[in-house]
């Protein structure tokens, strides 16, 4: 069984793009991404603090601009509307979750598509089904670069997700049945009104949990060899000094024993994310400029 280190992908990810970042330096450009935290969840905050961490380390822009929960609709679509016209900032990212008073919807779409590194506007998601995307949604992107920089080819194999949400289940499916390299797979998508989910997760070589279910995939519901990649981030309640710890989707434990590949929690997609988030926000700055 073979651990797939994401941590030291996302490094790789990162090195990758750095002669890319210097090339833009050489131009006058840095790459710049705009933050918009609203209210005080402690998660989102800590997400949002590491995405500026990365760009500091990538000698890129960053700014975070933090709003009261109480922000009304129309104040949020105004900020981010000043952002399309902010000629430092090339990428645009809305914390997610906003309050229940705000339309998601709605503020997506007011994000310019060139600057929509989250790739959730409806444009950046039409590119993606067509095979042409340029911004790719960067937790499915990281879950292909993480197959990709394990050497594993999805090619003719049976890839089963379990989640169909717009931003991890439906779009990593459609990556990966794309006719493009590190994809071409034959893939299924479960979800919770799916029957008999153990017979079709069985089916799986690859098996991709994104359900938000601590350790609900067991050693019985995969088939030997299979390759797992565990999106889920859950917290559950521990004797630590924090009072909690950080489980996938997966139980690792038993699974790990009859896995080939294998991702952890923590240290498995969720490094990958950022790194998926720099590249697309040197991308988009390669694109506003011309130069991609
Ligand atoms: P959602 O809650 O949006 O989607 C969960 C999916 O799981 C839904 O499609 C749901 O089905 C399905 N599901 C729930 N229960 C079952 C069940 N009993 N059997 C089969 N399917 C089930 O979650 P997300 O996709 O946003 O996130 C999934 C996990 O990944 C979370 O733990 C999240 O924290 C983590 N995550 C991690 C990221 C990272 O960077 N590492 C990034 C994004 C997410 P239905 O549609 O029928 O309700």
């Amino acid at each position: 069984m073979q651990i797939i280190d994401g941590k030291d992908i996302a490094k790789q990810v990162r090195k990758d793009l750095k002669p890319r970042i210097k090339a833009l330096a050489e131009k006058g450009i840095v790459p710049g991404l705009a933050t918009v935290l609203v209210g005080d969840d402690p998660a989102s905050a800590t997400y949002v603090g590491s995405k500026a961490k990365a760009c500091q380390r990538l000698k890129m822009y960053s700014e975070v601009i933090r709003k009261d929960a109480s922000i009304s609709q129309a104040e949020l679509v105004d900020i981010v509307e000043s952002l399309n016209q902010n000629d430092k900032i090339h990428g645009i990212l809305v914390q997610s979750p906003v309050p229940s008073h705000i339309d998601e919807l709605t503020v997506t779409l007011t994000i310019d598509p060139e600057k929509d590194v989250d790739g959730f506007h409806p444009y950046n998601v039409g590119m993606m089904l067509l095979g042409r995307g340029a911004l790719l949604p960067c937790t499915p992107h990281g879950i292909i670069k993480l197959l990709e920089y394990s050497n594993i080819d999805p090619t003719g194999k049976e890839v089963v997700v379990v989640g169909r949400s717009n931003i991890v289940g439906k779009p990593v499916a459609s990556l990966l049945v794309q006719k493009a390299k590190v994809a071409n797979a034959t893939v299924t998508i479960a979800h919770s009104r799916s029957q008999n989910l153990t017979e079709v997760t069985k089916r799986a070589d690859i098996l991709i949990a994104a359900i938000g279910k601590p350790e609900f995939v067991t050693a019985d519901m995969v088939k030997d060899d299979v390759i797992v990649i565990d999106v889920g981030v859950n917290r559950v309640d521990d004797d630590s000094e924090k009072g909690y710890k950080l489980v996938g989707d997966v139980a690792f434990e038993t699974v790990s024993k009859k896995a080939s590949f294998i991702t952890p929690v923590p240290g498995g997609v969720g490094p990958m994310t950022i790194a998926m988030l720099m590249v697309n926000t040197v991308t988009a700055a390669e694109k506003i400029h011309g130069l991609a």
